[in-house]
Parts: structure tokens; sequence; C-alpha cells
């Protein structure tokens, strides 16, 4: 591995504007449905984003992304950064579920003796 390239973007800058903007836009993030995100601009418009569930490139059809396909935009990873939250609040919502669940059917037969 050769760390003594100078030449490489600067990633953790974009990746600290996606964080940036998760934090000031995460609110206005709408999944449409398969992996694809509406991504609000810093410029008051929205672009698409596309996680590529399915396999293949994520895309995003800001200008940036396209001049710069091979990277991840700050839109991509604003919205990776959406995913992993939401996954993680739909892990958290499943378990509290999953408990929920169990304690009322270890009371059930105690409803069935009363009833
Ligand atoms: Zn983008």
């Amino acid at each position: 591995m050769d760390t003594t390239k100078s030449s490489a973007p600067p990633t953790t800058t974009r990746e600290l504007r996606g964080l940036a903007l998760y934090r000031d836009h995460g609110a206005e993030i709408t999944h449409e449905g398969h992996g694809v995100y509406t991504v609000p601009g810093c410029g008051g418009g929205t672009y698409t984003v596309d996680l590529a569930v399915f396999g293949g490139e994520e895309t995003c059809d800001c200008p940036d992304h396209a001049r710069h396909p091979e990277r991840s935009c700050k839109h991509i990873i604003c919205a990776t950064v959406y995913r992993a939250t939401a996954r993680a609040a739909a892990r958290r919502e499943q378990a509290a579920r999953t408990k929920a669940r169990a304690s009322r059917a270890s009371l059930a037969p105690l409803v069935a003796l009363g009833g």
C-alpha cells in the first residue's frame, strides 16, 4: 500500500461535507424505495441518489458526481448515513416489538387462566 501519494483527493473533506449535509438537511431526505433517495442540495434543489442496492455503481445526478463519477459525492455520503441511521432505528424498533411480543406471549397463559 502506497501511503506517500500526495495527489489523492481530500476525501475526508467530501465525507465531512456529506455528514454536515446530513446534520443540516437529514430530515428532508426522502426514501423513494429500492435504495433511491431524494437528497436536498445546499443550493435549495434536490438530487436523486441511487445507492445501488441491487449492485452496480452508486449514482447521483448532481454536477459534482457527473464530473467525478468515481467518487462518492456528498449527497451519496449523506444518503448512506441516512440509510445506516434508518436501519439502526428499524432494528431498534424491531427489537422493541419482539420484546413486547415476547412479554405478551409469556403473559398469555396467565390471562387465559384468569379468563
Ligand atoms: Zn451528488
